[in-house]
């Protein structure tokens, strides 16, 4: 169970978001729809402290840990419950797609390197790359280029993974399979916070969709409930915009 509460955000005079509050079952989908600009990466980037929040208690399992006062030690802990999925695949230029998925598994978990590599081998596998762990970032198209961004963050077996826009730097013709392997981590019940543009992934594979305007939850509900019986206005208008 991850549990979110009061969660504040200013840059410099600007709130983004204050007193937010969010509530996500394990094995649960929930995706955030929303115009740009709203806080929507915000969100995700303060709950791993990629930004420091604040004001915020963020509680995944055991570990329970306040922004803005919380230590290395507590980041760590809490980044060990997390894996983020970056918009732009973030990944390492100079380690090929084994090494980096197995970064992590090196570095965070401080596995040895032969057991790293043969659990990297098995997620290339799974996400359909098994015959391409030697090639490097730049010799991967840009939907396997994130495929092997999807698998750093499966390596680690985060109770929670974050997803910031994972299609959205892709071409038309490679964001099916990004979102095929997400449907399938959902189909295996992996708890998912996702931002995406995608409406359609967002109809089928959520259990729950919030709609975020002006740095407050404004809407959320079942997918049929979204997005075929709207109620605030803000919401049947960014529904009309994004078709
Ligand atoms: P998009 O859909 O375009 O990705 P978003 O909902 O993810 O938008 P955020 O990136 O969270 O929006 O940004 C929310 C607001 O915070 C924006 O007004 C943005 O300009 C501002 N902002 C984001 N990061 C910073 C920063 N590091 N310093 C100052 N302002 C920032
Ligand atoms: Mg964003």
């Amino acid at each position: 169970m991850i549990k979110i509460n009061n969660l504040t955000k200013r840059f410099g005079e600007t709130t983004i978001f204050s007193n937010l509050d969010l509530e996500i079952n394990k094995g649960e989908i929930v995706v955030v729809i929303g115009p740009s600009g709203t806080g929507k990466s915000t969100l995700l980037r303060c709950i791993n402290f990629l930004e420091t929040a604040d004001l915020g208690h963020i509680k995944i399992d055991d570990v329970a840990v306040n922004s803005p006062q919380a230590t290395k030690a507590d980041i760590l802990a809490l980044r060990r419950k997390t894996g983020f999925v970056f918009q732009n695949y973030a990944l390492f230029a100079h380690l090929t797609a084994r090494q980096n998925i197995a970064e992590g598994l090196i570095t965070v978990k401080g596995w040895k390197k032969e057991e790293a590599y043969a659990r990297s081998q098995q997620i290339l596998d799974d996400i359909g790359l098994g015959d391409r762990g030697d090639a490097y970032p730049s010799a991967l198209s840009g939907g396997q280029q994130q495929r092997v961004g999807i698998g750093r963050a499966m390596a680690l077996e985060a109770e929670l993974l974050l997803f910031d826009e994972p299609t959205s730097a892709l071409d038309p013709e490679w964001v099916g399979e990004v979102l095929t392997l997400m449907q399938k981590l959902a189909t295996r019940h992996q708890t998912m916070l996702v931002v995406t543009h995608e409406m359609q992934f967002a109809r089928e594979v959520a259990d729950r969709v919030i709609f975020m305007a002006d740095g407050e939850f404004v809407e959320q509900g079942k997918p049929e409930q979204i997005f075929t019986n709207p109620h605030d206005p803000r919401l049947k208008k960014f529904l009309n915009q994004v078709g």
